[in-house]
């Protein structure tokens, strides 16, 4: 049985025009969720690493046909006790909230988790990546899971950006949206923290003079600059780099895909700077 602590109750909510399901439906718009600062987690997966990771709880909504999953119901008396409603309902009622026809069997509304560049410190192991001007969410996700797999220290979206935080982005992180920090910062804003940033600035240009694996990456912060997919690098990022590398291609391709030039510079940083191991050899 889930417990009731804090006074707050499991709730059974049958009406499509209920407020709280009304709510949550609309959290599916970039403005509701800008304005409020929530997010949908769609899976038990996500949701027990949002909690694992200490992510604040809102809302919690699942199927009643759910009701004698056993980790479902531990899960809900975690939300119960981190003060989130909980809310029992029909598929029906889950299909608009996520706007699927093969919604997820439990949806979480957890709170937005921004960091502030201005009061992050750096040391010789921080491996920071910036994204201009990212337009796709599922490659936003995926660049998110993947610099989580290598360890970054956050990920900084300069300019106007798809958000990580639409349902899209979030399941393509596969969880990773709540372990790694996230930043979002104006392009000038950027500008001006770049000029005492104390690291090595490299920048990805498809004209860049350095095969990229012929730069010296050491220890030292570093922050690694990727450009927006349909017109790559700004000039003004261009310029603030201490070097500009290229990754070769051969084929008729014009460039590579965001995503995938990402995780081959992230590991080739990785590896080279022996950020992969536990003490350097
Ligand atoms: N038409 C764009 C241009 O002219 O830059 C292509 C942008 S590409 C799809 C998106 C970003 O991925 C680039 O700005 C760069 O950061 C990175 N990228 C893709 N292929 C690359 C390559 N071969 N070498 C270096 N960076 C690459």
């Amino acid at each position: 049985m889930i417990s009731h602590k804090k006074g707050r109750q499991v709730k059974e909510i049958t009406s499509f025009s209920n407020p709280l399901i009304k709510n949550m439906r609309a959290l599916t718009l970039k403005k509701v969720r800008e304005r409020g600062g929530m997010f949908l987690a769609e899976g038990l997966k996500l949701i027990i690493d949002a909690l694992d990771h200490g992510w604040r709880i809102h809302t919690l909504v699942f199927a009643k046909s759910n009701l004698c999953n056993m980790l479902l119901e531990k899960t809900a008396a975690r939300a119960v006790a981190a003060g989130g409603f909980v809310i029992a309902t029909s598929e029906k009622i889950m299909a608009t909230i996520t706007h699927r026809d093969n919604p997820q069997t439990i949806v979480g509304v957890f709170e937005q988790r921004w960091h502030e560049l201005e009061k992050t410190i750096f040391d010789e192991n921080s491996l920071f990546l910036g994204l201009d001007r990212i337009r796709d969410p599922g490659n936003l996700g995926t660049i998110i899971r993947t610099a989580d797999a290598t360890g970054i220290s956050g990920i900084i979206l300069i300019g106007e950006t798809a958000t990580p935080f639409s349902s899209k982005a979030v399941r393509a992180t596969m969880g990773s949206i709540f372990t790694v920090p996230l930043y979002r910062i104006s392009e000038k804003r950027f500008l001006d923290w770049r000029r005492k940033f104390p690291g090595f600035v490299i920048g990805t240009h498809l004209e860049g003079k350095l095969d990229y694996r012929s730069v010296n990456y050491t220890k030292e912060p570093i922050l690694l600059l990727m450009g927006n997919e349909q017109k790559g690098l700004l000039e003004s990022l261009t310029c603030c780099c201490n070097k500009l590398v290229q990754i070769p291609q051969k084929g008729r391709a014009d460039s590579l895909n965001l995503a995938v030039a990402t995780g081959i510079m992230l590991y080739e940083i990785g590896y080279k700077t022996f950020r992969f191991y536990k003490k350097s050899p």
